[in-house]
């Protein structure tokens, strides 16, 4: 049966409940956003809960209440200014969140005009500012209004006045009677921080972002104070016309002034608001189809952070003004515009259950598995709650709304509970007291926050520690991935990383799903990794804080096992870019009986534990790097900046900070600027990261 037809009695326990809190909150949200313009939500979570709220109420429309937020267009306006009728709503836009959104809005507006032949499109920069209707009557302003709740606004025109680049006349000879423009007031954001800090100063609330900035600027009953804040505006609607029509290719022709061109189109409109004397966003562009809308779409994505303002993503608009009136609008949006919103950095889901995994340095971390949710454009399903500390922190629950965040590479984690969310029927999570994969008893050290199994046969940490040694930027053995780990583990075939050297295709061959093909492969790819240099071997043994930059640095001092394992604490420190905490790690890790046996195993398996070149003898040997001027510029994929030049002093090069003749190598990471264009014309030869990993490591073996 389809659920639309059930009826009230046959709503699934909870749905009711769920309903009811997302409308409060996202009511308490709307104003606080747009009354108090101070924020109590992330924009990405209020979209996605408000999603939530409109899938429930189509999925349930008997239980929609005319109060929903779903039911209005926006927020009424405040009391303090004259509130204005616009002469033409301001819609809102619907919103896109991936290029999928894109096509399926191209289908939808396709069947509704489909003998359109007109595909082009305008894309312009989404700014993350506040609406703002002009009215100008014959050529001069006589009002500016926000948008509240889009059929009315706030008379804010002395706050307007003060926006330098708004014009107070338009720059026609003969202008209409009334020309409504429309377009974005917006705080460039080296004016946002200056005010941030002028707030923090005088002990003020910080505003939580440029948009809101904007808004509260706007809405400032002391337009002394609007003057100084140094708003901005770009323009993007032009009305013409009688008031309360709308602007029609008839209304242009009567306009006396040639030098504005027919509009008929949006891009045209954008052109005459340049030459009626606004500022115009300079990065809108004409697209001819869906796919170019994309790509400019996917570059914005990255260059926004360039802007000296901030944008939240592209409105996507039909070029042509004849087709916009044909398709016309919903109740709340035009058909012929949408609004793609950047993927979203932090989202809410709801946690399904708490598990705790077992690291391989027997490290226990709770982690939350959750209703899948999309999250900076990959699909996130598990969140790390860190420890036993940030639980009791958040206070999370089963059932609960949690917002989490993933930046850059960093796993995601959660951020805050919405208790406001909360079922009625949680339990506070305990942390299990025993490993859960040995049963032994847990420990937390007393300085750490991380709690431990300090089994060292747990099954958990052998698996971690033969991932860990198979992992393509340690041993590199091709074909081992955590599926065989899991059975050499569970069936006792291998207990530590040296046991790996001992296995046959025989012993191979009776664990479940190996032919003899896989397991002769396998048993060559772990014999071939008896080559990989010192740098990976080390590596590869997972001592706290050695990661693979690390090993490569220490290798390069240390050329044999024996060097290291024979160093003081002091020795290992004094290593460019090794601090004491990684060198006491080290060190306490090469006193344990334990690694000393496991060393002398794989030494007798073959595994490399030294570097053939560079003794300290023959440390004047020439390198790829002595009497070599390196310069990095960019974010490099895996390296940070103090580590690529460690490396490459260690090497013998020399690092610099600009790009001369003199350069040998400029090494190039993500958004390099102009030292890769002045790399370029000087004609120096450029490295990447893994080109200058290959350069280094000939040193290794
Ligand atoms: P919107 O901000 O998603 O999009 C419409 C707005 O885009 C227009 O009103 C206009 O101001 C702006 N815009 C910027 N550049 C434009 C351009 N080139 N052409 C046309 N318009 C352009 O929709 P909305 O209805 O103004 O606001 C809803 C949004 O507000 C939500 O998606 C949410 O992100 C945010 N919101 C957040 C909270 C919160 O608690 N964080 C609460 C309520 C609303």
């Amino acid at each position: 049966m389809d659920s639309t037809q059930l009826t009230l009695e046959q709503v699934p326990d909870g749905i009711e409940q769920r309903l009811q809190e997302l409308r409060q909150l996202l009511q308490n949200a709307s104003y606080a956003y747009y009354i108090l313009d101070a924020p109590i939500l992330e924009d990405p979570v209020y979209d996605t809960l408000y999603h939530e709220l409109i899938a429930l109420e189509t999925q349930y429309p008997s239980l929609i209440t005319p109060d929903s937020p779903t039911q209005r267009v926006g927020e009424r306006p405040a009391s303090q200014f004259t509130s204005v009728r616009h002469n033409i709503p301001l819609y809102s836009l619907e919103n896109a969140f991936g290029n999928g959104d894109l096509a399926k809005w191209q289908d939808r507006w396709r069947r509704v005009a489909s003998d359109i032949a007109d595909f082009e499109y305008v894309c312009e920069l989404k700014i993350d500012g506040s609406s703002l209707s002009l009215t100008y009557e014959n050529g001069v302003l006589v009002r500016g209004a926000t948008r509240g709740d889009g059929i009315s606004g706030e008379d804010i025109t002395q706050n307007v006045k003060t926006i330098r680049s708004i014009p107070l006349k338009l720059n026609l000879k003969n202008p209409p009677t009334v020309v409504e423009v429309r377009g974005e007031a917006f705080l460039p954001l080296d004016s946002f921080a200056q005010i941030n800090q002028e707030r923090e100063q005088a002990g003020e609330a910080l505003f939580a972002n440029p948009r809101n900035a904007a808004a509260g600027t706007l809405r400032q009953l002391d337009s002394k104070i609007v003057a100084k804040r140094k708003l901005d505006f770009f323009a993007y609607t032009l009305h013409f016309g009688v008031e309360g029509a709308s602007l029609g290719a008839e209304d242009i022709a009567s306009n006396s002034d040639s030098r504005l061109p027919t509009l008929s189109n949006q891009w045209n409109v954008l052109q005459s608001l340049k030459l009626l004397g606004f500022r115009v966003n300079p990065e809108g562009a004409l697209c001819l189809s869906l796919p170019e809308v994309v790509e400019y779409c996917d570059r914005w994505s990255i260059e926004r952070r360039t802007l000296p303002y901030m944008t939240d993503g592209v409105v996507v608009k039909l070029n042509s003004l004849a087709v916009q009136a044909q398709l016309g609008f919903t109740q709340k949006f035009p058909r012929w515009a949408i609004a793609l919103k950047y993927p979203a950095e932090e989202a809410p889901t709801v946690v399904e259950k708490i598990s705790v995994n077992v690291g391989r340095t027997g490290a226990v971390t709770p982690l939350a598995e959750m209703r899948p949710v999309l999250l900076a454009g990959t699909t996130v399903a598990r969140a790390t709650l860190h420890n036993r500390d940030r639980i009791a922190e958040l206070d999370i629950r089963v059932g609960d709304t949690v917002i989490i965040r993933k930046a850059g590479e960093i796993i995601p984690e959660v951020v805050r509970v919405l208790y406001e969310l909360r079922p009625e029927t949680t339990e506070p999570f305990q942390m299990p007291i025993n490993c859960p994969e040995c049963s032994q008893p847990l420990v937390k050290p007393e300085k750490e926050a991380v709690t431990r199994c300090i089994n060292a046969s747990c099954p958990a940490i052998i698996r971690g520690a033969l991932e860990h040694w198979a992992a393509r930027d340690a041993m590199d053995i091709n074909g081992l991935g955590e599926k065989w780990v899991l059975q050499f583990v569970d069936t006792g075939l291998v207990q530590s990383v040296a046991d790996l050297y001992d296995i046959t295709v025989e012993q191979l061959m009776s664990l479940e799903r190996m032919g003899q093909k896989s397991a002769e492969k396998l048993v060559s790819a772990i014999a071939a990794s008896k080559q990989q240099p010192w740098s990976r071997v080390l590596y590869g043994l997972g001592i706290r804080h050695v990661g693979s930059v690390n090993a490569q640095v220490l290798t390069q001092q240390f050329t044999s096992v024996e060097a290291l394992s024979e160093a003081t604490v002091d020795a290992i420190a004094s290593v460019y870019g090794i601090g004491s905490e990684i060198a006491q790690s080290v060190h306490q890790w090469f006193q344990n009986p334990a690694n000393r046996h496991l060393i002398d195993r794989l030494q007798t398996a073959g595994i490399q534990f030294h570097s053939a070149l560079r003794t300290s003898d023959d440390s004047r040997l020439p390198t790829p790097f002595v009497g070599k001027t390196f310069v990095i510029t960019g974010t490099l994929p895996t390296l940070k900046r103090d580590e690529a030049e460690a490396l490459i002093q260690q090497a013998g090069g020399k690092v610099t900070g600009s790009v001369s003749k003199k350069t040998s190598y400029v090494v190039v990471g993500e958004e390099a600027g102009s030292k890769l264009k002045k790399a370029q014309s000087l004609g120096v030869a450029l490295l990447s990261e893994s080109e200058l990993l290959e350069l280094l490591n000939p040193i290794q073996s």
